[in-house]
């Protein structure tokens, strides 16, 4: 479960009276709730939008979310920002594993989101320091068996 408050949660009554509402909200990157060690982070607000139709048994999502994920260049470590879209995912929930008067989505939108998140990103999809780094690993090549022995080495 996502610990903190987070917005992404809508009343099982309100629902069953309307057969179908739309749904948006925001909520602060915060909500993703990542370990302080990971180099992943987000920036902005985590954005949900679609609706939520109500049927006798089941609960229906359709939602498109959103997010700016921030990751270090796997080439020079600069942060890089990546756009994070989940276009019009479907989700169903059965009506009765719902626990409360409310259905609470916030791990549903959690992981889809970090599904969506690429885990290595490169700086402008080509890292200036690539040039760099890979004529460093041609010379390399030609004295040593291990091309990737200098990586770490090369800082300039
Ligand atoms: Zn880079």
């Amino acid at each position: 479960m996502v610990p903190m408050e987070h917005p992404f949660h809508i009343e099982i009554s309100r629902l069953r009276l309307a057969g179908s509402l739309p749904f948006e909200a925001e909520a602060f990157p915060s909500f993703m709730d990542l370990e302080s060690t990971d180099p992943l982070r987000y920036e902005g607000k985590i954005h949900v939008k679609g609706k939520i139709d109500y049927n006798p048994d089941t609960l229906h999502l359709h939602l498109t979310l959103k997010a700016t994920a921030n990751l270090p260049c796997v080439i020079c470590q600069n942060p890089v920002k990546v756009e994070v879209e989940v276009r019009d995912v479907h989700h169903v929930e059965m009506l009765d594993e719902v626990l409360g008067l409310e259905l609470d989505f916030g791990d549903f939108v959690r992981d889809s989101i970090l599904l969506e998140t690429p885990q290595r990103a490169e700086c402008l999809g080509k890292c200036p320091e690539r040039d760099t780094l890979s004529k460093h690993f041609a010379k390399e090549k030609s004295i040593q068996n291990n091309p990737f022995e200098g990586l770490e080495l090369d800082s300039d």
